[in-house]
């Protein structure tokens, strides 16, 4: 693999991280979270500057995707046979061997992060300070799974870990993290995979692929493929020889595949549309602090992100927490990643459709809190919008738009506020700031989702500590979490009792 190294006069980021386990412990004791990059150092803003100076004209992973490109059926054919013959290599060499792998794998991310934020940056707009903990989830990915892996053969019993063929299907959003942890959990499994990149996203996956094919996974076992046009896409997700499929995407794609392939066990983490309960016991400058990173952090496209936030009583009745949180939205710069201030970058494409409508017109009833501001020509780059006044019941309560728009709405009580949150589809992430325990445990008991912060942001689910999955439409099929104890335990399940649609 060709990568460009970082110059040896730009010292590399400090980190306080020992990743030795004491004698006697378990793995899963042992395992610590990657360390994101310290900011605060003068040493790491050295080190940051020179990555945003590559970005703009960066190049990474470019060949591999010229490389891997596939554009008739009989290649994609080739691709999938040399896959599920090379898994069984795979699945004999066992665990242990499996896990020193990954654990490698985990290393050279680590030891790639100046790359992995280059590419991010350059080719999905990512700034640094997002792309960061995004690495650091990635690596935790290789060294979890690699113990997982362990796990799940001493439970079982090395003989029952399945050498199935798996197609990872990755958004565009996580360019790393997600087609990493996939990838990581599959192979862990012991099974061969096919990685289809997201067609915006493919110099990151390639990048991130590299560095998994550099730990010593062989290149059939793990095969990174870009498909020219759509019938190669139905044809691989439709090819027999498939036997599941990890898919993170639009809920709308999840049933697709369904349809396509009712036999097929899919594991696919799907749409949000969240929201963040503010009560009036609340720290209202922390809430307004995390309502504004959860809403426009990589200009609000993740699934977890912020969409509303409920106000409820007197937080509603008084323009204070409004105010603050106009206050902390304004405070981030919008720009390009490469311009060494910009919080917030550029959309993934232009504006279009429903997101634009959500960016440019009101509804009934609302009002701007904020008026989004658009900063380009082509319509990528805006300054985020707060829309106050959403109403129960109409579009924007009850719509995924995945950009820079926020909706507040008001609730008398917090048991309303809850309703409003069960009313739509979804059940990704929810949040509530409150300083009441009474408050908290009637929220626990009620709200319907599958990640619940407390005082904290909706965004940036870690693993172990948070492990990421979704509730209603937000998750179609087996429902393990990932980065969580269950997740490789339900791909191994599958071969045992698929999941029926
Ligand atoms: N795991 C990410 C988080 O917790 C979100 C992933 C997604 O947007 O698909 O923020």
């Amino acid at each position: 693999a060709s990568t460009k190294a970082i110059p040896r006069d730009v010292p590399q980021p400090r980190r306080r991280q020992d990743r030795r386990r004491a004698p006697g412990t378990t793995a899963v004791d042992a395992f610590r979270n990657a360390a994101d990059t310290d900011p605060s150092l003068a040493a790491n803003r050295v080190w940051a500057e020179h990555i945003r100076g590559r970005m703009q004209s960066s190049s990474l992973g470019e060949r591999t995707v010229i490389e891997n490109t596939l554009s008739d059926v009989r290649a994609l054919d080739s691709v999938i046979a040399g896959t599920v013959e090379a898994g069984a290599g795979w699945r004999a060499l066992g665990e242990d061997a499996r896990a020193r792998i990954l654990h490698r794998a985990g290393d050279i991310l680590e030891a790639r992060r100046a790359e992995l934020l280059e590419v991010m940056g350059s080719e999905c707009g990512k700034v640094i300070e997002q792309g960061d903990p995004e690495v650091s989830e990635a690596i935790d990915f290789a060294h979890y799974y690699a113990e997982s892996g362990r796990a799940l053969a001493g439970m079982r019993g090395a003989a029952a870990v399945p050498a199935r063929l798996t197609v990872v299907t990755p958004p565009w959003n996580f360019p790393v993290a997600i087609p990493a942890g996939s990838t990581l959990a599959a192979l862990a499994a012991g099974s061969p995979v096919i990685i289809k990149p997201a067609r915006r996203a493919r110099r990151s996956g390639a990048v991130m692929v590299e560095a998994l094919w550099e730990a010593g996974v062989p290149r059939d076992v793990l095969q990174f493929v870009q498909l020219e046009g759509r019938e190669l896409g139905d044809r691989l997700i439709g090819h027999p020889a498939v036997e599941r499929v990890i898919l993170t995407g639009g809920y709308e794609t999840a049933e697709s595949f369904r349809a396509m392939r009712p036999d097929l066990p899919l594991l696919a983490e799907t749409s949000g549309k969240n929201a963040i309960i503010v009560t009036p016991s609340a720290d209202l400058d922390l809430a307004a602090k995390d309502v504004a990173y959860s809403a426009f952090g990589h200009a609000g496209q993740k699934c977890s992100a912020a969409s509303l936030v409920i106000l409820v009583g007197s937080v509603a009745s008084s323009q204070r927490f409004r105010r603050q949180l106009v206050d902390a939205v304004r405070a981030y710069d919008v720009g390009m990643p490469w311009d060494g201030t910009a919080r917030i970058g550029p959309l993934i494409a232009p504006a279009e459709g429903k997101l634009l409508h959500a960016l440019t017109e009101l509804e009934p009833g609302e009002r701007w809190a904020l008026a989004p501001e658009r900063l380009d020509d082509e319509g990528a780059l805006w300054r985020p919008g707060i829309r106050d006044g959403v109403m129960p019941g109409s579009p924007f309560h009850l719509t995924e738009y995945f950009g820079p728009v926020l909706g507040i709405m008001t609730a008398a009580s917090l048991d309303e506020a809850v309703r409003l949150v069960n009313a739509i589809d979804y059940g990704l992430t929810s949040g509530l700031h409150s300083l009441d325990e009474d408050e908290i445990a009637q929220w626990m008991a009620t709200v319907e989702a599958g990640n619940l912060y407390v005082n904290r942001g909706t965004t940036g689910a870690i693993v172990q500590r948070q492990p990421f999955g979704g509730w209603k439409k937000a998750s179609v099929g087996t429902g393990t979490k990932a980065g969580g104890p269950n997740y490789l335990i339900g791909l191994s399940d599958w071969i045992d009792s698929p999941v029926a649609a």
